[in-house]
């Protein structure tokens, strides 16, 4: 993680009733107090956010949604906006995840103005990229993460990317159990900070945080965060449950602390 603090987020999906969100955050809360040099957050569903907000404060833990609509407001039925995620009390939201893309036929354009949106709305972004297996078994992974990664940040200007966070996550890899090794990882998460450098700069490119997702767990974690392009993760399964989240979180301190 060469100097970036590691970013540990965990992406709830469409789990947790507010009353589930209350009894996970106080269990992960009791545990995170003691973590340091790691940021933390959790990514609820929209129903949960004004819940999870109150449940947070005061705690270092931030809070992040998993969608946006790119208006401020307006006639779009079932949408949710940057204003109204920044109302709830969310630093952060999730752009790109492949479930949207692959169910709800996002594109990188699409991806390009909810990323704008919310960084103009004063959001930060997590941007997800990741390959399918038929795209890594055609040997076409780095040629889709560059097309994802610069089709998503087009609109990004360079002064803004101090709020961009981008994931790496294999499609293969979410929700499977089938991890990327540390060095297929650690492969691709050199190429993004190489094609950031080369369109942005080495500076924007070195402060870039770069997060892992894809069934991170506990006993693969600290293997994955040891990686130097590796800077934390987004985790899904994982973080439903508050031991396995902290032991998570815990990885990325200790990755963090020896470094
Ligand atoms: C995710 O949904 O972003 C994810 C990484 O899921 P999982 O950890 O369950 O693979």
């Amino acid at each position: 993680m060469q100097g970036r603090k590691p970013f540990v987020c965990g992406n709830w999906k469409m789990y947790k009733t507010v009353r589930e969100t209350k009894v996970l955050l106080e269990a992960v809360l009791a545990e995170a107090r003691g973590i340091e040099g790691v940021e933390m957050g959790v990514a609820p569903p929209f129903t949960s956010l004004e819940t999870a907000h109150a449940a947070l404060a005061g705690s270092k833990i931030l809070l992040a949604a998993q969608n946006v609509h790119p208006a401020k407001d307006g006639a779009f039925t079932g949408e949710i906006s940057v204003p109204m995620l920044k109302d709830v009390g969310c630093s952060y939201v999730i752009i790109g995840h492949s479930e949207r893309r692959t169910l709800f036929h996002e594109t990188d354009a699409g991806c390009a103005e909810k990323v704008s949106a919310a960084l103009e709305g004063g959001l930060r972004v997590i941007l997800c990229v990741g390959e399918t297996l038929a795209e890594r078994d055609a040997e076409k992974t780095l040629e889709v993460v560059t097309t994802q990664l610069l089709g998503g940040l087009s609109k990004v200007a360079p002064a803004q990317f101090g709020s961009v966070v981008v994931a790496y996550e294999p499609v293969w890899a979410i929700g499977t159990g089938r991890t990327a090794t540390p060095e297929q990882a650690q492969e691709v998460h050199a190429h993004i900070r190489k094609e950031i450098g080369s369109k942005y700069g080495a500076e924007i490119a070195a402060a870039l945080r770069i997060q892992y997702g894809g069934s991170v767990k506990p006993d693969n974690a600290e293997a994955l965060f040891s990686k130097p392009d590796i800077d934390g993760g987004l985790i899904g399964g994982a973080a439903l449950k508050s031991e396995s989240f902290i032991a998570i979180c815990k990885a990325a301190a200790s990755v963090a602390g020896s470094a």
